[in-house]
């Protein structure tokens, strides 16, 4: 029976899971050698008890921080002023190692919001405070561990309907500073429906989420998702993932999870960091969900990781490529009912260039392979536009990806002049609208979507379009001592000219011989590769490139830094001076 169809709030949802099956686990977070689990019943009181918390100061309509670490203190927090129709804006904590990067983002995500109060720990509160010390405005401090679950919202509660604002989810900044986008209930509920139609949760799904709980896929996927479908998730913090990739696949395994998502990179984190004798502890067989997002999907990833644990029954076909924004709540396409797996397509990469998708009829060095993130759904629009002119592109011809669907937001927090451009966008010839216009580029093939990348990271070079993820996987692979999944190509002006650069993490930086090594590594892979001649490449030292939280490369930010010489490079070749050490 699917009730949570006739639902208009995630307040209802949730209110219905703990009265239908009040004992059932719904989380269960893992911490070292620690297990702890939270059922419906638990988090709609302790819910309920923060809500009224809220209510008590009057914050309803209001906007919330939410300061936590990965655990149940967040998600009931999180619940807690969904109950008060309290508007929660949740943050990546600062990393106290990291706090010149990390904490303005934070205060920026704080002034943005107009946030009244602070949600938090006792713990995090105690040392936060010091850390806030100069730079606050007015904030009021509530510490969600110190107040009591309770059976009853208190009375004056607010009236929360579908278009009332859940909360506001910052996007990842990866082009720019985040900007909040505002979330409704149906927003929220509309695109979890969308993602539970597409994907094929099975008769005994369960879930395993180690992605930061703090937006889209991590929130919305990893925790919000399985409420929905009604589903139990074991929870874990990204640092144990990091520290110990085989936790999340030994996870998977003991649980018989069927759901779990990552990026790339945690996929080849695994294949590179699993030992043999591990695999031999892993059963993946029922893990037909394997989500892979956020970032354009790799077919070599997905082939390592295959190849890596065929032996522990996992197949390609698991595979779930998924596009989505956090402008359309979290999901756009991607995955399929029938476990047919991705599609893949071998196009010509020069074709590809001018922005034309043409078959590729024999392996050369230009077949470029695309993976396929899904189709449009029968409630949806998803169109390919001609960002210049906004008229529709024919199949087969790269534009910009237009979306429309109840799960599009209304626009970004107080950004009203920004909003009606890029959430209400119409297509100049056919006249169709409300579209969302997404940034990113793409093209549809025979129905399937395929993501291309960012318009605002284009690499335009003598009327040639070069996607920066396509030179930066050249790159990665030239030599052992760059590292993956650290590194940036962007273009600059020079004498009226567009001019290539890189920027690359290195491992071993000691001997200039070695340094001079990798330079010519990368300028003749990247001239063999994409025809290409390097500008510039500044070889900078491990954890210099910046990055989003969520761990996306910034490339904007990069070339702000290049333009600035703030970079902390170990070794700089220009090709029009001698080198610059
Ligand atoms: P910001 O908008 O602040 O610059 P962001 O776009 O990275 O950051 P998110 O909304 O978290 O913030 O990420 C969505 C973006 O991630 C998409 O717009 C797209 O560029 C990229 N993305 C997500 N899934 C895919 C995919 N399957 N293939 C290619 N790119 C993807
Ligand atoms: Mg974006």
């Amino acid at each position: 029976m699917n009730q949570e169809h006739n639902l208009k709030t995630f307040v209802e949802l949730a209110q219905m899971r703990a009265a239908n099956e009040p004992n059932k686990v719904g989380y269960t977070f893992l911490s070292g050698e620690d297990k702890h689990q939270l059922t419906y019943q638990q988090l709609d009181e302790k819910a309920k008890g923060i809500a009224n918390a809220l209510l008590q100061k009057n914050l309803s309509g209001q906007r919330a921080l939410l300061l936590y670490m990965p655990g149940f203190d967040y998600i009931t927090a999180f619940f807690g002023c969904l109950y008060a129709g309290v508007v929660a804006v949740p943050a990546y904590p600062p990393d106290p190692n990291r706090l010149n990067r990390t904490l303005p983002r934070l205060l920026n995500v704080i002034v943005d919001s107009q946030s009244s109060v602070i949600l938090t720990t006792s713990f995090i509160e105690s040392v936060a405070q010091e850390m806030f010390k100069d730079s606050q405005q007015s904030l009021q401090w509530l510490s969600s561990d110190l107040i009591s679950p309770n059976k009853k919202l208190q009375k004056g509660s607010p009236n929360i309907g579908e278009n009332t604002l859940a909360f506001l989810q910052y996007t990842s900044g990866s082009t720019s500073n985040p900007r909040g986008v505002m979330l409704s209930h149906q927003n929220l509920l509309s695109n979890l429906q969308l993602a539970k139609q597409v994907m094929n949760y099975g008769e005994n799904p369960h879930g395993v989420s180690w992605l930061p709980p703090y937006h889209d896929m991590g929130l919305i996927g990893g925790i919000l998702q399985p409420l929905l479908v009604g589903f139990e998730v074991t929870l874990m913090s990204p640092l144990d993932f990091l520290s110990n990739p085989f936790l999340w696949l030994k996870t998977i395994s003991d649980t018989k999870a069927t759901a779990s998502a990552g990026p790339n990179f945690a996929y080849d984190l695994c294949v590179k960091r699993i030992k043999p004798e591990q695999k031999k502890q892993l059963d993946l067989s029922n893990w037909t969900i394997a989500v892979n997002g956020a970032e354009p999907v790799r077919l070599e990833t997905m082939n390592r990781f295959a190849d890596c644990f065929a032996s522990c029954g996992f197949k390609r076909s698991y595979f779930h490529p998924c596009y989505g924004l956090a402008e359309s709540t979290l999901y756009v396409s991607g995955g399929r009912k029938n476990g047919s797996g991705p599609k893949i397509i071998d196009v010509d990469g020069k074709k590809l260039e001018k922005g034309k998708v043409v078959l590729a009829t024999i392996n050369s060095e230009t077949t470029f392979s695309l993976v396929g993130c899904g189709t449009q759904s029968p409630t949806q629009k998803i169109c390919v536009v001609d960002p210049n002119n906004k008229t529709l592109c024919s199949d087969k011809t790269v534009g910009e990806i237009w979306v429309s669907h109840k799960s599009v937001a209304s626009g970004y927090w107080n950004k009203p002049k920004k909003n009606k451009a890029i959430f209400f966008a119409y297509t100049s010839d056919t006249k169709e609208g409300p579209f969302l216009r997404t940034g990113d580029l793409g093209f549809l093939f025979e129905g399937e979507l395929f993501v291309t990348g960012r318009i605002k990271d284009m690499i335009i070079i003598r009327g040639r379009n070069h996607y920066p993820q396509d030179i930066e996987k050249t790159i990665e692979n030239c030599h052992k001592d760059i590292r993956y999944h650290c590194g940036a190509a962007f273009c600059i002006e020079k004498n009226d000219n567009e001019a290539l650069v890189a920027v690359f993490e290195v491992k071993n930086y000691d001997s200039k011989k070695q340094l001079k090594q990798i330079i010519s590594a990368i300028r003749n892979a990247v001239n063999k590769n994409h025809d290409l001649q390097i500008h510039s490449i500044v070889l900078i030292k491990p954890k210099a490139i910046p990055k989003t939280s969520s761990g996306k490369i910034q490339r904007h930010a990069c070339k702000n830094m290049y333009k600035q010489n703030q970079l902390d490079e170990v070794h700089i070749w220009h090709s029009d001076n001698e080198e610059i050490d």
